[in-house]
């Protein structure tokens, strides 16, 4: 069946749904890998009495609408983030694919697939990494293996840029990494940082997932500042740099040639 015969609004539908169905998945992430617990077991439960939540209790945004936000068993309070992270997700979700029918036509397949899967997983990334300092791995592992598959579909990729990009990226943020380290005498970044990176590369390729890391660190100097001068930021923890470098990437993804026409543009002059 080829979906994209399907009218616009159906369309757009079925991708705010997904969204919700993922957006619960993100949930489960985000409640579950801080504290280092499997995400497939046990089965979505309360965390205060341990009522095992029954499937149509678990349906995104309606069932803690349905259930005022408590647990049916002790009434314990079901925090609004919940709802809040499905809905997020489903509205970005559905905006893409509005995006992708209108402005976007342009772009080829495996670039669309590559941006939307980035914009979709920066979701967990922000809450995540600004909360905890961790990336999941269940986000940046299937990205790097997404970016592998998409490379076989027509379009600008190829397997071996994926590769390259992956391993290139990866190891180029661990060596920055490790000499940061060596010369703060502290764990300057996370392997999270360099799994994310990896990802980006084998999403974008190593030109696009590293001019994307360059923006990531403009970007989160600027935003560090205040951040420091309001002593939000401890100078004994890590940054959360994964948000600047979804960020970074994305701006790099779409405005990445024109930057980088114009900067050798002014070289060659
Ligand atoms: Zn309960």
């Amino acid at each position: 069946m080829d979906f994209s015969l399907l009218p616009a609004p159906i369309l757009i539908g079925l991708g705010g749904l997904f969204g919700l169905m993922i957006g619960s998945f993100f949930n489960v992430v985000i409640f579950r890998m801080p504290r280092g617990e499997s995400v497939v077991w046990p089965a979505s439960h309360c965390t205060r009495c341990g009522y095992v939540i029954k499937w149509y209790e678990n349906l995104p945004v309606v069932s803690w609408l349905a259930l005022r936000g408590k647990c049916r068993s002790c009434s314990e309070r079901i925090s609004i983030q919940y709802p809040l992270v499905e809905l997020l997700t489903g509205v970005v979700a559905a905006i893409l694919i509005w995006f992708w029918l209108n402005d976007g036509r342009g772009y080829d397949l495996d670039f669309k697939i590559a941006v939307t899967f980035l914009i979709i997983a920066s979701i967990p990334i922000f809450i995540i990494d600004f909360r905890h300092f961790l990336i999941p791995d269940m986000i940046t592992f299937p990205g790097i293996f997404l970016g592998l598959a998409i490379s076989f579909l027509p379009g600008g990729g190829t397997p071996m840029r994926s590769v390259i990009g992956a391993l290139a990226c990866g190891s180029f943020l661990w060596v920055v990494g490790f000499v940061a380290g060596k010369i703060m005498k502290k764990d300057a970044m996370g392997l999270g940082d360099v799994k994310l990176l990896a990802m980006t590369g084998s999403l974008f390729g190593a030109e696009t997932a590293l001019l994307g890391l360059l923006f990531a660190a403009f970007l989160g100097t600027v935003a560090g500042v205040p951040m420091l001068l309001l002593r939000k930021l401890d100078e004994h923890r890590h940054i959360p740099f994964g948000p600047y470098i979804c960020l970074g990437t994305l701006l790099s993804a779409f405005y990445g040639p024109t930057v980088l026409n114009w900067y050798f543009g002014l070289l060659s002059r």
